[in-house]
């Protein structure tokens, strides 16, 4: 690749729409175009680490006897009706017609396609297990395309499905899946968790997401520093602990005027003697919002009570509700129920409205609070779970804080950041069942097939590489996905340099090193070295000034080391730079190598 003819255009500052160090660098550097919003176009060194991370997903699927396959990305709505994705998709569908008038969309996902592949081609417990996958370019309409090709409208996923018999069959498949994809991301040099997550849209049962933490990631995570338990804040289990509803006084309500937010009504009870101190950690705000089931018109109030010193994370509880839309509700929405009182809603008359209530676990069975009395400028105190009110259910919706207790041991709980890199589900019969997919079992009678569903964004790995390792000089690719091995730069005046660096990159070539050349003649030094970090090989070679002594300069990308290697060595030199620092995992300084699970 010489740059005289690459077709790369690199830019010196930052585009104005991007936030996202990834973002910026990628724009920088000439590997991604963008079309439109979350749409797309990877110039050469951008396809080339596509392709290279494409290959190590490839290469470990195939590892594990998946075999590839290719679907189309266009579909008729009478398959996704079957499913009930047409409904449940919501939005995030493209939607299109031929000219018919009939209707198709673009594949945001393929489990009922695989699901319809295998039901064609499979009809004994013999041709079982089965895991199959392609890669292949998927369609979202996503609400807030951003962060560049790390959340795109159109971009690439390897989505593999396993097919099985039985349960046991199941899990066996799903840890064949999980190993593997701790492979991969190993191997493309990223530090990533594994966390329990919400099986969502989907349906299913046991889901885990490998999340490559990262400030600016979308998603947040928690992980207990008591037990190796993680999990995506939207699917985490706090600690809770039940007391006994019998131990509480009666209830009273008493007056507490113009006290319609938390703060104000602590302050009112703590000044009225009652003989304790308040909290706002002892009050149960109730949160109105409304829900709406896929495909229906109307909207439906549902209120959510939380620890008042607790906000309610409209994500989490969306991804709680899923397939159900989630919308604050409006002061309109609150009208249609005049026993709402705004500012003093309280749960024990919920059932009575016909309102449905659910609360957060942490309001669990017999634990006492304060809360509305359902009349303007007064709350009722020691209003008890399981005696003065009955939730219709529980949905995990507090924010997660810091220092939470965990579920699982009562450790503390820390939160960061991370992006998605891969989703593993155990999907169960509920395509299967969709779509009458079986197979005649050993003892000759018809067996429903339980699935797995397992997804890596390979565009999104690439920019979660590059926000995971670039420094602010620019990308630093890991020896696995770089798109060149070496970046050979040319100084100097006159055609001495130029030969020696025109032989020397061929003979790197020969040994089979992927070489990028940087053989253009009017940028100056300064300008080439400033591409070189930019770009991020993870080996740069200068020609230049060190050929009056008989030398090249040989800099690693990663530790910024430089050493000077005789014009007669280098390529023995370089060879072995490369090989060291693809043989580190991630760069030579191994910056973020091999991740770690849990
Ligand atoms: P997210 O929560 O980030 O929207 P998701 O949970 O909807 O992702 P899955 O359906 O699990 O995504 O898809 C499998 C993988 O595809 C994800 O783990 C992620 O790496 C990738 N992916 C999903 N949506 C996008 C997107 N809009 N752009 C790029 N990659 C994506
Ligand atoms: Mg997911």
């Amino acid at each position: 690749m010489r740059m005289t003819s690459l077709l790369v255009q690199t830019l010196r500052d930052d585009p104005v729409e991007a936030e996202l160090v990834s973002h910026k660098l990628l724009l920088r550097g000439g590997y991604v175009r963008r079309v439109a919003p979350g749409i797309y176009s990877w110039l050469p060194l951008g396809l080339a680490v596509l392709r290279r991370v494409e290959g190590v997903v490839r290469q470990e699927m195939n590892a594990i006897g998946a075999q590839e396959v290719l679907l189309p990305a266009l579909i008729p709505r009478e398959i996704f009706e079957r499913s009930g994705r047409w409904a449940d998709y919501g939005d995030g569908l493209f939607r299109l017609k031929d000219r018919r008038g009939v209707d198709y969309l673009l594949g945001p996902t393929h489990e009922e396609l695989f699901t319809l592949m295998v039901k064609g081609e499979c009809s004994s417990y013999k041709d079982l297990p089965l895991a199959i996958y392609q890669i292949q370019t998927k369609y979202r309409d996503e609400a807030r395309p951003r962060a560049g090709v790390l959340r795109g409208r159109e971009f690439l996923m390897k989505d593999a499905y396993t097919f099985d018999i039985d349960d046991a069959g199941l899990e066996v498949s799903y840890k064949a899946q999980r190993d593997a994809y701790e492979r991969i991301f190993g191997r493309l040099g990223l530090d990533y968790r594994i966390v329990s997550a919400v099986s969502g849209a989907m349906g299913g049962s046991a889901s885990e997401e490998f999340i490559a933490p990262c400030e600016s990631g979308e998603d947040t995570f928690v992980s207990c520093l008591g037990c190796d338990y993680a999990a995506n804040a939207e699917a985490v289990e706090l600690a809770v602990s039940p007391a006994d509803a019998s131990e509480h006084p009666p209830s009273v309500v008493v007056d507490t005027p113009d006290t319609p937010t938390i703060a104000t009504l602590v302050e009112r009870l703590n000044s009225m003697s009652l003989g304790r101190a308040f909290s706002a950690a002892d009050t149960l705000k109730n949160v109105v919002v409304k829900t709406r089931r896929p495909g229906e018109e109307r909207w439906e109030l549902l209120v959510v009570g939380v620890p008042g010193d607790r906000e309610v994370d409209m994500k989490r509880l969306g991804a709680q509700l899923e397939p159900a839309e989630v919308a604050p509700a409006e002061p309109a929405d609150l009208e249609s129920v005049p026993g709402l009182v705004r500012g003093y809603i309280g749960p024990q008359v919920m059932s009575k409205l016909e309102v449905r209530y659910v609360v957060d676990p942490l309001v669990s069975e017999g634990t006492s609070w304060v809360t509305g009395a359902n009349e303007p400028g007064r709350h009722a105190l020691d209003v008890v779970r399981g005696r003065d009110f009955h939730p219709d259910g529980e949905v995990g919706a507090v924010e997660v804080r810091n220092g939470d207790r965990c579920g699982r041991c009562g450790g503390e709980l820390r939160i960061a950041r991370g992006i998605e890199l891969g989703h593993v589900f155990q999907l169960g019969r509920k395509y299967a069942q969709a779509f009458g997919l079986e197979v005649t079992g050993p003892d000759g009678r018809p067996v429903t097939v339980t699935m797995g569903s397992y997804g890596i964004g390979i565009s999104r790995a690439v920019a979660a590489i590059a926000e995971q390792t670039a420094d602010e000089a620019g990308l630093r690719w890991p020896a696995a996905v770089a798109p060149a091995d070496v970046h050979v730069i040319v100084t100097g005046k006159g055609s001495e340099p130029y030969e020696e660096a025109d032989r020397l990159a061929s003979n790197l070539e020969r040994r089979g090193l992927n070489v990028l050349y940087d053989d253009r003649v009017g940028p100056s030094a300064g300008v080439k070295f400033a591409d070189s970090e930019l770009l991020g090989m993870p080996v740069v070679v200068v020609v230049g000034r060190g050929l009056v002594n008989g030398v090249v300069e040989v800099r690693d990308r990663w530790s910024g080391s430089r050493v000077d290697v005789a014009v007669s060595d280098a390529p023995e030199a370089i060879a072995a730079a490369v090989s060291a620092a693809g043989s580190s995992g991630a760069g030579a300084s191994g910056v973020g190598a091999a991740g770690r699970a849990g």
